[in-house]
């Protein structure tokens, strides 16, 4: 679960990590009233689950109202590489002597946290660690003994962070591993965090990740999943209860069970196709279930075909197909299904499936003829084995 950059400052000063204050806002007028709050100069900043918004045009200073109302309209439902600008955070601007980068995450390969600081921030990261991997310090941290201050001075010490700052940047370090840790964050990103010209350290920006199976231990964090900015089809998928992540190919896939839509996924790919995004409808499967299921595949316009896998365990064959043909007669799909049954009771779903005769379905009894027939749908070849 991503984070806006306001939202993520919230978390950052809950830890006594400093931030400018600031308000957020969805409309010009509003905006113009904070920055009367806040006190000028502002920075005007769109609030969007993307980075690079001072590159895009959505990050502006503004001196005065007549800039405010300038800024704030431009930004408001501007386009950032395809997110769409509904929030503005309006803040008190600061005067910046340098930008540094500073982040903490989990480095699963190593089973520990990581901290990683540089004195090169403000500006792409990876670019940093690419051109010059020894200005990006890299520290793993007992996952026990957490962040020690030793070892937060020592960060700052081998990134080069200016001598009188150093106790500056380890507060904002240990700060920050404490968001990670007590949040139960999978990144907490700083870029950048400046030093002031008064020699205060300050996070300019935040980019913070929550592992939302972890939410339930935070329920005051529950409020920040920003409904207006997730892709609408995962957000019906939540609300409805299934597990739906998109992905961006073409072929919709569907199954019962985590493990099974994964191999499928590898399988269509395997088989040279594209997947369009993991659907898992879970056990048991209800006409109106599986009805709904569909609607949410069929949701993304990018999907030419489908692949239906399931496999019958407490989840019945025969009751799937009827969900299927039950759902098929209502929303009469225009791409091409094929459906792989198999487990208990198969002989009997695919009998049914042959019985409605449902234009457009075509049959499989294996994983790797559904896949192969699915990616030769999408890509518009014929097939044979109607249902
Ligand atoms: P990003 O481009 O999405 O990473 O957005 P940031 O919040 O990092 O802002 C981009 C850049 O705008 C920063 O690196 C700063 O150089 C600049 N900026 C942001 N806030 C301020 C501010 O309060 N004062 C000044 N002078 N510059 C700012
Ligand atoms: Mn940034």
């Amino acid at each position: 679960m991503d984070l806006l950059e306001y939202q993520g400052k919230q978390l950052f000063a809950r830890h006594g990590l400093r931030v400018s204050s600031g308000r957020a806002v969805a409309g010009v007028e509003d905006a113009v009233a904070a920055a009367a709050e806040v006190g000028y100069p502002v920075v005007i900043k769109a609030q969007v689950l993307i980075g690079g918004r001072g590159k895009a045009g959505g990050v502006k200073l503004a001196e005065d109202e007549a800039q405010t109302r300038e800024h704030a309209g431009n930004i408001l439902g501007m386009d950032i590489r395809g997110h769409t600008v509904h929030t503005l955070w309006i803040e008190h601007a600061s005067d910046i002597a340098s930008e540094y980068y500073a982040s903490v995450l989990l480095d699963r390969s190593a089973k520990k946290p990581l901290v990683m600081f540089s004195v090169e921030g403000g500006v792409d990261i990876e670019e940093v660690a690419e051109r010059s991997p020894e200005k990006l310090v890299r520290r793993h941290v007992d996952p026990l003994g957490g962040l020690t201050r030793e070892q937060a001075v020592q960060i700052a010490r081998d990134g080069g962070a200016d001598a009188d700052v150093l106790e500056g940047v380890a507060d904002a370090l240990t700060a920050l591993y404490e968001v990670w840790l007590q949040e139960d964050a999978t990144l907490a990103e700083i870029n950048p965090l400046i030093v002031t010209p008064q020699r205060e350290v300050r996070a300019l920006d935040a980019k913070v990740s929550l592992d939302g199976n972890a939410l339930y231990r935070h329920p005051e964090n529950q409020s920040l999943s920003d409904t207006a900015n997730e892709d609408p089809i995962e957000r019906r998928a939540k609300e409805q209860g299934v597990q739906y992540v998109k992905l961006d190919g073409d072929i919709g896939i569907l199954g019962n069970g985590a493990g099974l839509v994964m191999s499928t996924l590898d399988v269509v790919a395997q088989a040279g196709g594209r997947p369009a995004n993991f659907l898992d409808a879970g056990g048991g499967s209800n006409a109106e279930k599986i009805e709904q299921a569909v609607e949410l595949l069929l949701a993304n316009d990018a999907v030419k075909a489908v692949l239906f896998n399931i496999f019958g365990g407490i989840t019945r064959c025969d009751e799937v197909a009827q969900g299927l043909i039950a759902a098929f007669q209502r929303i009469k799909p225009a791409v091409p299904f094929v459906v792989r049954l198999d487990g208990t009771n198969d002989r009997e779903g695919r009998r049914l499936l042959q019985e409605a005769a449902l234009p457009n379905v075509h049959a499989a009894s294996t994983m790797n003829e559904a896949a192969e027939m699915v990616v030769a749908l999408a890509a518009g070849e014929p097939v044979g084995a109607r249902a």
